[in-house]
């Protein structure tokens, strides 16, 4: 194909052409080729080359050395970093990120094809053009995920690239080819030797695809089994109950594919994505331990948000997510239902002032999203006023930002110092004090003035030395 022209960033070429100059062959590959001759944005642009990692440092004034046994190193053009790898066929690979040993070798063809998949498995500079010895360019034209080769082998070197085929179908809306697919299930079981960090990555890239119902072919691959037990629990419950359509695997799905709709979603960056898809993912994870048939017949699941939240921290830690990310996630899958903890008779800016109380200020913006596509997931019977119940909560809650009024002891008119300064002692009594104190201001926000709150809190001083 050198009728094909890729507009590849200038320090990339300009790398390229420098390697060239020197002897060298050099080419842009893999990811960025595919998602160039398919009209997406790459996310980086990787450079392959016949030069040794020696050769390449001899060349260039600022290198890093960020995988050098592997035969990866960073190029620095202008404060961006280009990973340029030489050519090489790997061995085995290990329970990590990289295989256990390369070899170098100087055929551009080689190093194609240790690549996992045929899209995959292309290169191309300004001179040359594409090089796509395996079709790759018509399996991009196919939709189609085909691995390089024959599938049982590549799925046994590296048993990630099973879950990187579902991740791609369901990023590029592909379907995977029948062999690699077969090979896919009868080695799926391998899975379990994959590092967790390595599993993460694919697993995350999969639930924000166009097709984040890639997971139920993870499921019937035999996939989840290995990496996500806890899907094969949910995709298993039916949900019997006048509310809902679907099991509980296929709800999440529903409300997954609402989530990318939501304008809050999209305008999110790819940390927050990730935190709203792993919520959506586990906010009912706990429904299949919390089932109950009850008097009427039906099946119910209460008390589910506390044990989604519990299984959320689990699964996020086995993962190796972050504190943080693992944290938040668990928070979402504990408040998901909160919206039913506003009764008819009850205050509503109060029982939202609650709500802000247990979930963090900082945390709600997380939970409208959440809560509306979990609605767009259940029977729409009730879809338009559940839906009209979280656009109030959200009216409220921009109102009680906007008025500033307080929903936590940090927020409070008065602090430890100041009821020290009552009398108090400092100990868990001064802290019980701060926690009753709040209460009276969550329902009545004009209390929060240090004058009345000082009052308060000398009267029940007062009561106890009685
Ligand atoms: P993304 O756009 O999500 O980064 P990508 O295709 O660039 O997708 P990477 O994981 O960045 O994926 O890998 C870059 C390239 O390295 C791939 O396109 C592929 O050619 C090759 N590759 C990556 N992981 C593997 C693997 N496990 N087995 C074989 N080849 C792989
Ligand atoms: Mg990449």
């Amino acid at each position: 194909m050198d009728n094909v022209t890729i507009r590849i960033p200038e320090d990339a070429a300009k790398i390229i052409e420098k390697l060239e100059r020197a002897g060298y062959e050099a080419y842009v590959v893999g990811g960025c080729v595919r998602d160039s001759l398919l009209g997406r944005e790459p996310g980086d642009w990787d450079i392959t080359t016949s030069a040794s990692p020696q050769e390449v440092k001899a060349l260039f004034p600022r290198t890093i050395d960020t995988g050098i046994l592997h035969g990866t190193v960073t190029v620095m053009e202008n404060h961006v970093g280009y990973e340029v790898t030489t050519y090489r066929v790997d061995g085995e690979y290990e329970d990590g990120r990289h295989p256990k040993s390369v070899t170098f070798t100087r055929e551009l063809s080689e190093d194609l094809l240790r690549r996992d998949f045929t899209i995959n498995a292309m290169a191309y500079n300004p001179k040359t053009g594409v090089v796509d010895l395996y079709d790759g360019i018509g399996d991009l034209q196919r939709g189609c995920i085909r691995c390089v080769g024959v599938p049982e082998e590549r799925f046994s070197e590296d048993a990630l690239r099973i879950l990187r085929a579902l991740r791609f179908a369901s990023q590029l809306d592909f379907e995977i080819e029948e062999k690699t697919f077969a090979a896919m299930k009868k080695l799926a079981p391998r899975l379990a030797q994959v590092s967790a960090e390595r599993v993460r990555v694919e697993l995350v890239k999969l639930l924000g695809g166009k097709r984040p119902e890639m997971l139920i072919t993870a499921y019937e691959t035999g996939v989840t089994d290995v990496i996500l037990q806890e899907w094969n629990a949910m995709i298993t419950t039916s949900q019997d109950n006048p509310h809902h359509l679907y099991d509980v695997g296929r709800h999440t799905i529903v409300t997954i594919q609402a989530l990318h709709r939501d304008p809050a979603y999209q305008a999110a960056d790819a940390h927050d994505r990730m935190v709203l898809d792993m919520a959506m993912l586990l906010h009912d994870a706990g429904k299949p331990k919390c089932l109950t048939v009850e008097e009427d017949g039906r099946q119910h699941f209460r008390g589910h948000p506390i044990a989604s939240a519990e299984i959320a921290k689990e699964v996020l830690r086995r993962l190796k997510f972050d504190n943080d990310t693992t944290a938040l996630v668990t928070l979402l899958a504990r408040w998901h239902d909160c919206r039913f903890s506003i009764k008819a008779d009850m205050d509503f800016s109060k029982a939202m002032r609650r709500i802000m109380n247990k979930v963090g200020s900082e945390n709600m913006r997380y939970l409208f999203p959440i809560m509306r596509a979990d609605i767009e997931g259940q029977h729409p019977d009730y879809r338009e006023r559940g839906l009209a119940k979280v656009a109030r909560m959200e009216a409220e809650y921009e109102e009680i930002l906007r008025k500033k009024q307080c929903v936590s002891v940090r927020d409070l008119a008065v602090g430890g110092r100041e009821l020290i300064a009552a009398g108090y002692r400092p100990g868990p009594a001064l802290g019980d004090a701060l926690e009753r104190l709040l209460q009276i201001v969550l329902d009545d926000p004009e209390a929060n003035d240090a004058q009345t709150l000082t009052a308060y809190a000398t009267q029940w001083l007062a009561e106890e030395t009685k």
